[in-house]
């Protein structure tokens, strides 16, 4: 008998393009969902944005609430769950980069509430993933949240965005390339479930951005569009393989143990790159692909060495021997890579 089983949450409205977020309204009314919105942001957003947003609720008739949160935290997480049950909210919006997103879809999650992701910045694929992840103390809460049910990405708002977020966010895609390597080498040692549709799909994400990386300039309002699009598509990517696997390797969890020995450190896209590059190289040697990351890396203008993420050598090292303590994902490192094998993989790919 045939037993097998697939869930796929994918977002229902993805609205993309210039001046869409004044159609926020519109995206979430499709979506049937009741009761007041409540806006998360935080302080930048909030006035690029989140204020927009809430003004288009008001206008529209809702009776919108609001709260900003100014730190990636669990107690911020915890904040937002109290502050929507006060005010007896029915939905959330996450307004933000990175950190907004993450402690809204982290909330509503808890709340069993629904969740609509508009991102001020093309910084990181957590804008679209169902996974969210802060930072607490010594460890680092990562839940399988749900993916948000629209996403609003107004590119003119996107391009606005610090140019280093957007290289961040592209270097969180071109990651990709090793995040499958971990996916696959995972499914043929350990046997975890792999979907050849989701590998696929990551990988093509990655290999198209790269093959635009000439449309990703400064001031290019494209940029973010091309950017978006690919952090959407790596989301989906993940939905479908129910995993983050697709888009996170050992890159990601050097990456995390970056954050956790230098909690003010480089932005997550500047270090899963950087951590790529090494891990291509530990997948693949002196002679595989790891230039090939490194370039494509370095033509959209994202950093490719501990220098680049002002990060020192050391730290770089500690971070790659002790990555794979980070949680129970198996990748190219294995039960653990010697700092003998760190400094050559370091050293080899110019990283340090
Ligand atoms: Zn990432």
């Amino acid at each position: 008998m045939f037993e097998k089983t697939t869930w796929i949450r994918l977002p229902r409205n993805v609205v993309v393009g210039h001046g869409v977020l004044d159609q926020t309204i519109e995206a979430v009314s499709e979506l049937h969902l009741t009761g007041r919105p409540l806006v998360v942001s935080s302080p930048t957003p909030h006035q690029v944005a989140g204020s927009r947003v809430v003004a288009q609720f008001e206008d529209a008739g809702y009776d919108p609430d609001e709260v900003v949160i100014e730190e990636a935290s669990f107690d911020a997480v915890q904040r937002v769950i109290e502050y929507a049950e006060e005010s007896d909210a029915g939905f959330l919006l996450g307004v933000g980069g990175g950190k907004a997103i993450d402690i809204t879809k982290m909330a509503a999650d808890d709340l069993g509430l629904g969740f609509v992701s508009v991102p001020t910045a093309a910084s990181h694929d957590g804008i679209v993933s169902g996974r969210g992840s802060v930072p607490e103390g010594d460890t680092r809460h990562s839940v399988a949240a749900e993916p948000p049910l629209a996403v609003v990405a107004d590119t003119e708002v996107l391009a606005e965005a610090p140019w280093r977020l957007t290289t961040a966010g592209c270097a969180d895609i071109i990651s990709n390339y090793t995040a499958v390597r971990d996916y696959e080498l995972a499914h043929r040692l350990k046997n975890i479930p792999y979907s050849e549709y989701a590998g696929a799909l990551a990988r093509m994400t990655a290999e198209m951005l790269v093959d635009s990386a000439d449309s990703i300039k400064k001031g290019l309002e494209e940029s973010a569009w091309i950017v978006v699009k690919a952090l959407v598509s790596s989301g989906v990517a993940m939905s479908i393989a129910g995993s983050s696997r697709p888009a996170s390797g050992a890159e990601h969890l050097f990456s995390h143990q970056l954050d956790r020995l230098v909690p003010d450190g480089a932005l997550h896209g500047h270090q899963v790159g950087v951590g790529s590059i090494m891990t291509e190289y530990l997948h693949s040697g002196p002679k595989g692909k790891w230039r090939d990351v490194r370039d494509a890396l370095s033509a959209i203008g994202a950093p490719t060495t501990a220098a680049g993420l002002d990060i020192d050598d050391e730290t770089v090292i500690e971070a790659l021997t002790t990555a794979h303590r980070i949680r129970d994902r198996y990748t190219i490192l294995g039960d653990g890579v010697s700092e003998e094998a760190a400094i050559e993989a370091a050293s080899v790919t110019g990283v340090i």
